[in-house]
């Protein structure tokens, strides 16, 4: 499926391509019809030269919305990603949509990556792998940021929780930026 953005954001295509998890511009995908809209990102002056690019890894890899919570469980070398009621297994169906999605993403002249943090699909730092009942979490990288940075070690990520106020997202830019001028030159790599 493709994500269509709210037209009440005023997301004006851009020069500077990132690419976001959809929920943090207020795209209703997470697994209960929500979403993590982050204000900053969709009201601030300072996105207003960026195009962003929303992608849901679980709504797009056929999971759909609503869908049940998912969470990493097991050996935290080879974890599985499980439906935490049903315990469906969905780290296959996952895994390949990511890996085609990363391949796709690296040629599309994005320059950085900003994703939901905590997510066992988006998260970057943080995510849960609950190991034995009983036992505390592993805590490690969601399944798009791991993909996409076995791919590309270089590439610009940061997280939706680190982007609370507008030096933080003027840090992200700055690094965005000499990533843009590279994806620009390299898009066809
Ligand atoms: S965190 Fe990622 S997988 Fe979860 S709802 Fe947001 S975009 Fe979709």
């Amino acid at each position: 499926m493709s994500i269509s953005l709210p037209t009440t954001h005023p997301f004006a295509p851009g020069r500077i391509r990132v690419a976001i998890s959809a929920c943090l511009l207020g795209i209703p995908v997470r697994y209960d019809g929500g979403h993590k809209e982050n204000p900053l990102l969709t009201n601030s002056p300072l996105t207003a030269h960026m195009q962003w690019i929303p992608f849901c890894p679980e709504q797009e890899c056929g999971l759909g919305t609503p869908r049940e919570p998912m969470q990493w469980q097991g050996d935290p070398l080879q974890p599985r990603l499980r439906a935490l009621h049903s315990q469906r297994d969905y780290t296959q169906q996952l895994q390949q949509w990511c890996t085609r999605q990363v391949r796709l993403q690296r040629h599309a002249g994005i320059a950085g990556w900003l994703l939901k943090s905590r997510s066992p699909s988006c998260g970057v730092t943080g995510v849960e792998i609950q190991q034995a009942p009983g036992q505390p979490p592993h805590r490690s990288i969601g399944l798009f940021p791991r993909l996409l940075l076995a791919s590309k070690p270089q590439a610009v990520i940061t997280e939706g929780d680190l982007l609370q106020d507008e030096p933080a997202l003027v840090h992200f830019l700055s690094r965005l930026a000499p990533a843009t001028y590279y994806a620009c030159s390299h898009s066809a790599d």
